[in-house]
């Protein structure tokens, strides 16, 4: 059999793309070297974008359950236990339709992905099952596996594969990628902690320790569960420094050894990198085989969730035969850039919690007094790059709102995985035939902006209709029908031909 997916790799990114394709009727087979869910902890906060896309795939009830809304924000303390500046959470409604930040237990919610996959006939997941190699024909790719529980060598193909194989990828090293360094490889201890019942009450809210002499973040995770990440210094031995008694003095002015049972205590290096050319022919890659970013953010996982949020609605539309082959090329020109901005933004707080000069701490203090570089605060919101868009300025290639309409319902599950285009009734109703008929193949789902939540986003707008893509992001904007059809027939990807347009 050829599959229409192949997926290297079970972590949050293969697991996520086998939902939006199994939820879209793909055949897709999942291959995983490893018998067990990573059981460690790794990521413990996704944003709300990352919420939306869970939605999309049916699965948002089940990740409410396994995490916590991220309410209490991020407090930039100094040495002498100075609040500098604080990075503010909220209880509000995010514009995704759902808190903006979310706190849980990578392996939870591994696991709730993986259960999700299980809803669906259409994907085979193969544990256990190590890729060693690729070749690509002309009319699929064939993988190399060995079935580890017996040595086993299969072969599998399918028309795409997507390398969703982690940080060591061997589907980025097949594509022979070079790789764009943006400067920060740091080692820091991961110290995960669960507390006893008579442990003292910790803050809610996010620390990050900017003491020069020992760089530190702790971090309220779920539960009982609480995050140390403890930079390395110079002159640190790593093998003695996991050590418990030397873990515990460590993190001594939040607990002592009595009060909590230590989880794991690993050193990571963090790296902030990305892949150049993430296709070629079949193969694909996403997620941390792409790039990786240092945690600063906590956004590496949630980059990877929405690396595969664009790419599966472009496989749907090829292997359906509804767009050519080349749509697959918008994928790294979009995602590329939007990836750069987090990432830079991530080092950027990584160099202010990372100063280890005590000159330079003290300038830096003096400088989060007066307000500090507020614009590293905010949350960023790049438009993609180069790719399936209109060339309209944002939020055109921007995620376009999750409002609650007036019925109640939330925007997407009107919407559903569509294109949608909303628009004012005078303009829905003048659009050609031949716009009727594109939008009648593409499934597009058409609603009139007279819902109010609707019209006031239109109306803070220079436009009269908005074309979105199925992972939300904002195709185009229109002043009138004639512009709703060019954008229809010039941007909407079609059968011959796709307009990339940068
Ligand atoms: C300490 C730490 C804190 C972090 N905090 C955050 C955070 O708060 N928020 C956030 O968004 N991100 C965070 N991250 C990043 C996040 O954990 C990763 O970005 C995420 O796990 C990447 O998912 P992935 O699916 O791309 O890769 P992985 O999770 O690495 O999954 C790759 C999978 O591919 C399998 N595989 C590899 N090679 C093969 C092969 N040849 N054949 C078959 N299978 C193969 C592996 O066994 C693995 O299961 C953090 C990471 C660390 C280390």
């Amino acid at each position: 059999m050829v599959f229409d997916v192949a997926i290297m790799g079970y972590g949050p990114a293969g697991a996520s793309l086998a939902n939006l394709l199994g939820a879209a009727g793909l055949s897709v087979v999942v291959l995983e070297k490893d018998a067990e869910i990573y059981p460690l902890p790794r990521a413990i906060h996704f944003d709300g974008e990352v919420m939306r896309v869970f939605q999309a795939m049916g699965l948002r009830p089940n990740m409410e359950s396994i995490s916590r809304p991220g309410m209490k924000g991020m407090h930039f303390v100094n040495a002498a236990n100075e609040t500098l500046l604080i990075r503010g959470g909220t209880a509000a409604l995010g514009p995704h339709g759902c808190a903006n930040n979310h706190y849980f237990h990578q392996p939870e919610l591994e696991h709730v992905l993986r259960q999700g996959v299980t809803r669906f006939a259409s994907v085979s997941v193969k544990l256990q099952h190590l890729v060693t190699d690729l070749q690509e024909h002309a009319d699929h790719a064939a993988l190399h596996v060995t079935d580890l529980r017996n040595a086993q060598q299969h072969v599998v193909q399918a028309r795409y594969v997507v390398g969703c194989d982690g940080a060591r990828s061997l589907a980025r090293k097949l594509l022979n990628c070079s790789t764009r360094d943006l400067g920060l490889h740091q080692p820091w201890l991961v110290f995960d902690a669960l507390l006893k019942p008579n442990a003292p009450t910790l803050p809610d809210h996010t620390v990050q320790l900017c003491d020069p002499q020992r760089p530190m973040t702790y971090c309220n995770v779920t539960g009982n569960r609480r995050r140390w990440e403890i930079m390395l210094m110079p002159g640190d031995d790593t093998a003695e420094l996991v050590k418990p008694e030397n873990l515990w003095p460590l993190v001594s002015r939040w607990i002592q050894p009595e009060h909590a049972d230590i989880e794991r205590a690993v050193i990571y290096t963090f790296h902030s990198i990305i892949a150049e050319g993430w296709r070629q022919g079949r193969l694909m890659i996403a997620g941390d085989a792409a790039h990786q970013t240092p945690p600063f953010l906590g956004q590496g996982m949630c980059a990877a969730i929405r690396d595969v949020s664009n790419l599966a609605w472009k496989l749907q539309a090829v292997v359906r035969g509804t767009a050519s082959d080349n749509l697959l090329d918008s994928y790294e020109s979009e995602r590329a850039p939007h990836v750069a901005e987090f990432i830079e933004l991530a080092v950027r707080l990584g160099d202010i919690i990372q100063t280890t000069d005590p000159e330079q701490a003290l300038a830096r203090d003096a400088k989060f007094r007066g307000g500090g570089e507020p614009e590293i605060f905010h949350f960023p919101a790049p438009r993609l790059g180069a790719g399936i868009l209109s060339q309209a300025p944002a939020p055109v290639g921007q995620p376009f709102p999750q409002p609650q309409l007036a019925n109640g319902q939330l925007l997407d599950e009107v919407v559903g995985n569509h294109f949608a285009v909303i628009a004012r009734a005078e303009v829905l109703t003048k659009v050609t035939e031949a716009t009727r008929q594109a939008w009648a193949s593409w499934q597009v789902r058409t609603l009139d902006a007279n819902d109010p939540a609707l019209s006031t986003w239109l109306a803070s707008q220079p436009a009269q209709a908005v074309v979105l893509r199925p992972d939300r992001y904002v195709l185009g904007l229109a002043h009138n029908s004639a512009e709703l059809d060019a954008l229809t027939h010039d941007v909407l990807p079609a059968h011959a031909e796709v307009e990339s347009i940068s």
